[in-house]
């Protein structure tokens, strides 16, 4: 359903008015520090996970909508997801917003081991700080906007379940972004950089086997194990791993596996993610992933069927929006640890099993090259395709950590994640604000983006053309 929430507040004129450079942009969003800090950290307590982020959301569009954005709901069939919008006609810059946590990971803001009571999920990716930072930036470009009475249209686009919902792809898919001139965006990190490069295409899904239930000492003769088709899936995959490409990734959890060994399981399932640079390479050995369900059903005389749940492309580098997000982050500058901080990142470098780079670091920029491919995957891949797209990564936790950690979570939820994050939001304003002076730069932007899609490249969703999997994480 499509709702309309209309402006119902905008910031005096006078503050507006201020922004008449860059650098006012900088500080407008400096003074603005405490709020946006509330909201970041706001979202990282509701920890919020794929599609349920309903508070998360909430947050943030009233956060656009209290700045003068007019904010769209409920947008590509998905509850949370919105396009919020500022101003009219060309050129159309959006910045990506992202909010959702991880299953499994709740961490406490303190430099050790330690949950939160009540709490399952955690921002073991920064996504509070992500969708924060964005929606700072937009405003700061709208103020910017105004004082010099320029025209053209600058937009957060928040989208939900980047952790395997695949949230974007669906918003690619409806045309969300078929007027968007240029896309940029961000990830929390451990480190400053604006280097280029790509990501790992994805495709994962649940395979689900039902088999015959039966006493598992009594009778075991009549009954048909749903989980022996998983482990026998599971083996069979477990040995294609030598006759894949060797960057290919694939990993696998049993999320349901039976409820007690004397019942022999009826009912089974595993959760399967298939990785690697190239998304048709991903396409043709997902296929052979179901070829190996299916021998694992017949040989176990299960039934199976399976449900894709999640599929992205590789990220499609642009070097001229790259450098620009370069040239603004060492405008921003890098930031330093106080004590007290410096205090709480060696605690966090003590429990790391690799040896940990130097604290300084958040304070430097890591040299422009292309030699920013991830290891991971993301849903920032599917709006490469189709709109020229860079991002750039901040440190907001400690320098050596890693993504998905609670080591992630407890550095996002005090001020280093927030120091990281204003970083992330000067640098993005200052980036779109290039982009609305210099029309040369999208141009330059457009002509890349067109020499590496291939010639007659057409988008096609790897999640085919399913509903958005709203249920994905129930
Ligand atoms: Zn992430």
């Amino acid at each position: 359903m499509l709702t309309v929430t209309a402006a119902s507040a905008f910031l005096p004129a006078g503050m507006a008015l201020a922004q008449k450079t860059k650098q006012d942009a900088f500080k407008a969003i400096d003074s603005r520090a405490d709020q946006y800090s509330d909201v970041a950290h706001r979202i990282w307590e509701f920890a919020e996970i794929g599609y349920q982020e309903v508070k998360s959301s909430e947050l943030l569009q009233q956060t656009l909508t209290q700045a003068g954005f007019k904010v769209e709901k409920g947008v590509a069939g998905i509850p949370t997801a919105f396009v919020a919008t500022y101003g009219s006609g060309k050129p159309v810059i959006a910045i990506l917003g992202e909010f959702d946590a991880l299953p499994g990971v709740s961490q406490d803001a303190v430099p050790e081991l330690k949950s939160v009571p009540g709490r399952t999920a955690g921002h073991a990716c920064g996504h509070h700080l992500f969708g924060t930072a964005s929606s700072a930036a937009a405003i700061a470009v709208k103020d910017w906007l105004i004082a010099n009475k320029k025209q053209g249209t600058i937009r957060v686009y928040g989208t939900p379940a980047e952790e395997g919902g695949s949230g974007k792809v669906y918003m690619v898919r409806d045309g969300l972004f078929s007027d968007v001139d240029v896309v940029l965006h961000w990830h929390p990190g451990s480190m400053n950089s604006a280097s280029f490069g790509s990501s790992l295409a994805n495709k994962s899904g649940k395979f689900r086997f039902r088999g015959i239930a039966s006493h598992a000492a009594a009778s075991p003769e009549r009954g048909r194990s749903a989980l022996d088709a998983v482990e026998a899936m599971d083996n069979m995959v477990n040995m294609m791993r030598e006759h894949v490409p060797e960057d290919t990734r694939i990993h696998y959890v049993i999320t349901r596996g039976g409820e007690a060994p004397n019942v022999v399981p009826a009912y089974s399932e595993v959760y399967y993610y298939v990785r690697h640079p190239d998304r048709d390479q991903v396409v043709s050995i997902w296929d052979r992933v179901i070829k190996a369900a299916e021998g694992a059903a017949l040989g176990t005389e299960t039934k199976m069927e399976f449900e894709v749940t999640g599929g992205v492309y590789n990220l499609l580098a642009n070097e001229a929006l790259s450098k620009a997000l370069d040239a603004n982050m060492h405008l921003v500058g890098g930031y330093k640890l106080t004590e007290e901080e410096k205090d709480f990142a060696e605690k966090i470098q003590k429990t790391f099993t690799t040896t940990p780079p130097k604290l300084e670091t958040t304070s430097t920029i890591v040299d422009f090259g292309a030699n920013g491919d991830k290891g991971g995957s993301t849903d920032v891949g599917d709006v490469s395709w189709v709109v020229p797209t860079a991002g750039l990564t901040t440190a907001t936790w400690v320098p050596g950590t890693t993504a998905h950690s609670w080591q992630a979570v407890a550095a996002g939820g005090m001020t280093i994640g927030a120091k990281g994050m204003m970083m992330a939001a000067k640098t993005l304003a200052g980036t779109a604000i290039d982009l609305f002076e210099q029309p040369a730069l999208i141009e330059q932007a457009k002509k890349e983006f067109n020499t590496r899609r291939p010639a007659g490249f057409k988008y096609d969703a790897l999640v085919g053309n399913r509903k958005p999997a709203l249920d994905y994480r129930k």
